[in-house]
């Protein structure tokens, strides 16, 4: 595995699922990646949850370095969107990409800083 924040090639020392549904990676640098997988359509509830405990752990003792979301949720509209959204506070780095079929609603990537003193 490749640790983004160490730059560097990396081990793995164990893999495991927490209770919110994250997949938790241990790099032998001692970084851990979380990855989200919304495995089910239209999970949009689970996904606004999953939102607002990574927003709350965003403090001083958040404990991931990265975090990605992957998965299908329905929008606004009621129509099913496709969600791709990394946080990366080490790199001070924010991504998310919606989009619905071919269409790309939404493309953003910024400093991850300038992102939530935007959306505070
Ligand atoms: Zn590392």
């Amino acid at each position: 595995m490749y640790c983004e924040d160490c730059k560097k090639e990396v081990s793995v020392i164990k893999n495991e699922i927490d209770k919110y549904g994250k997949t938790l990676t241990y790099f032998s640098c001692r970084h851990i990646f979380a990855q989200t997988n919304i495995p089910d359509q239209g999970k949009a509830h689970e996904l606004a949850g999953i939102k607002k405990k990574g927003q709350k752990r965003f403090s001083k003792k958040y404990k991931f370095y990265s975090e990605v979301i992957f998965g299908e949720k329905f929008g606004k509209d009621g129509n099913l969107v496709f969600i791709n959204r990394i946080t990366d506070r080490a790199n001070d780095f924010y991504k998310e990409v919606v989009q619905q079929g071919e269409n790309i609603l939404r493309d953003v990537e910024e400093k991850l800083s300038e992102h939530f003193s935007r959306h505070k």
